[in-house]
């Protein structure tokens, strides 16, 4: 591992009296806490004792100011920085390849704003998620965005990976929260859109930063779209034969314009893993829906999502708290982890014509590697147009690495042959750097040139987002 001292003297003393010493930090335990996010790697790494990543120390600015000065600083002397949020992604975007400094924006944490006439908040981005959203329950709001990661991650790094709650349905990814975004750029410039509901002033570039995965600009502040507390929840769950059944009645829910808040289906080893001790499901596909809002809408809403589910066995509510109860607990994972296994996740996105297809064809690929234990899946995150395919696999290999990106591989080839997206909200990272060109066409060369534009010297999150090999 480096340490502290690998920075020169004058470096850190001019980083210190910006930010003061408390907020320098190089202790072993802070180094290795921000060696690695949840990228499944690293953590299996960490298992077998081996940190092949460290930063060299740990900044915890406080203000815009201190990040615009520090990145000043950075750039004076070429040290790489990492922005870092709640380190709860899990593609390694935030993990410190080539060392320097981890900008952890855990101090820049207060909500700034909260404007009931608008439906507006404006926060610091080092804001933790669950706070964020407890202090709008507080208030009688919602912030429509529940990732799983809710606990452990922050507003900057929703943005960041243009994440997915899992209520997106109804309330929409972070992309269409966002409504305005300060950031630093690498020369220390502070840039910062108006709050404003649309505009028609040319593109709108602080978009640039909605999956930006820290290699444009630290993300400082945001304004995100709000919600009225739902005055009322509806539950219910079906049971189903197949998935074309259950997806041809999302779709047609969605073609009226409705939209339920959560909707999930889980194919058949999921409703083994996840809901065996519910009965009726057995051997079933499993679609559950929680439907909130104003009472009157919901009503109605239920009537629609009873009537295009009619293929289907109405089951009730038993499911739906099951997983409203357990949606944030993954410890089996860790637990998976720790005894040797690899236990991943891909998210995917797909158009409605191509779903089923890419659901069998991935899933096929993961089970015929001879290590896969199992493979499964589940679609979440509804669109008009089509959905998210969510991907579970676990394997016990005698090499992790060469399983690991086996299982990748034929997921990402398949995808791209089929034309769906690689990532729906995970993001790139160093997971998906070797397909992300195939993903992006010419859109990679100008994205290229835009990064070498903003940050010539290279110095935010070298190698992420594709950059690296
Ligand atoms: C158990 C579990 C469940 C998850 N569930 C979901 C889910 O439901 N939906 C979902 O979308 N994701 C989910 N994730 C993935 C992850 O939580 C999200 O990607 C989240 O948005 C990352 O936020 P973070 O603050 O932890 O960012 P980090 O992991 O700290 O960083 C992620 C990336 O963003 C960059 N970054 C962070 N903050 C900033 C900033 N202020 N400015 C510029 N760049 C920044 C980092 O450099 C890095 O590249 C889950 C992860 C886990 C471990």
């Amino acid at each position: 591992m480096t340490d502290k001292r690998s920075l020169s003297h004058s470096f850190l003393s001019a980083v210190q009296k910006v930010v003061g010493a408390e907020n320098l930090k190089a202790s072993q335990g802070e180094l290795i806490a921000h060696s690695r996010d949840f990228w499944l790697l690293p953590q299996a790494w960490f298992v077998k004792g081996k940190i092949p990543y460290s930063p060299s120390a740990v900044v915890y600015p406080s203000s815009t100011e201190e990040v615009v000065k520090v990145v000043k600083l950075s750039a004076k002397h070429h040290v790489p920085i990492v922005p870092y949020g709640g380190g709860s992604g899990v593609v390694g975007g935030a993990v410190p390849i080539t060392g320097g400094l981890v900008l952890d924006m855990k101090k820049m944490n207060r909500i700034l704003e909260i404007h009931n006439e608008n439906l507006l908040a404006r926060v610091q981005a080092g804001v933790n998620g669950w706070r964020y959203e407890e202090a709008l329950n507080r208030l009688g709001f919602t912030g429509g965005h529940i990732p799983q990661s809710l606990p452990s991650s922050t507003v900057g790094g929703w943005v960041a990976c243009r994440a997915a709650g899992q209520f997106s349905t109804k309330y929409g990814k972070i992309e269409d929260l966002v409504v305005s975004i300060e950031a630093v750029l690498p020369n220390g410039k502070i840039v910062k859109s108006k709050t404003t509901p649309r505009s028609s002033t040319g593109p709108r570039l602080e978009q640039l930063f909605l999956g930006s995965e820290g290699v444009l600009g630290i993300i400082t502040e945001t304004t995100l779209r709000i919600f009225p507390y739902p005055e009322k929840r509806i539950l219910l769950s079906f049971a189903f034969k197949d998935l074309q059944e259950p997806l041809d009645a999302v779709r047609k829910i969605m073609r009226r314009g409705f939209r339920p808040a959560v909707i999930r289906l889980y194919d058949e080893v999921e409703v083994g893993l996840y809901f065996r001790h519910i009965k009726g499901f057995e051997g079933k596909t499993l679609l559950l829906f929680v439907l909130e809002g104003d009472t009157n809408l919901t009503d109605l809403e239920k009537e629609i999502v009873s009537e295009e589910c009619e293929r289907g066995i109405f089951k009730g509510e038993k499911a739906v708290h099951h997983w409203l109860e357990n949606r944030f607990d993954v410890h089996l994972v860790s637990e998976m982890i720790k005894g040797g296994a690899i236990v991943d996740t891909i998210e995917l996105a797909t158009t409605w014509d191509k779903a089923t297809d890419l659901y069998r064809k991935t899933i096929e690929g993961l089970r015929a590697l001879s290590d896969t234990v199992y493979a499964s899946g589940h679609f979440s995150h509804f669109y008009q147009e089509g959905a998210c395919l969510y991907l579970s696999f676990a394997g016990f290999p005698t090499s992790i690495e060469d399983y690991y990106w086996k299982a990748w591989k034929t997921v990402m080839e398949t995808t791209l042959k089929l034309g769906g997206s690689i990532s729906h909200h995970h993001g790139v990272g160093l997971v998906r750097a070797k397909w992300i060109r195939k993903e992006l066409g010419e859109y990679f060369e100008l994205l290229k040139k835009i990064k070498k534009v903003i940050d010539p010297l290279s110095i935010l999150n070298p190698g992420k987002l594709g950059w690296g090999e």
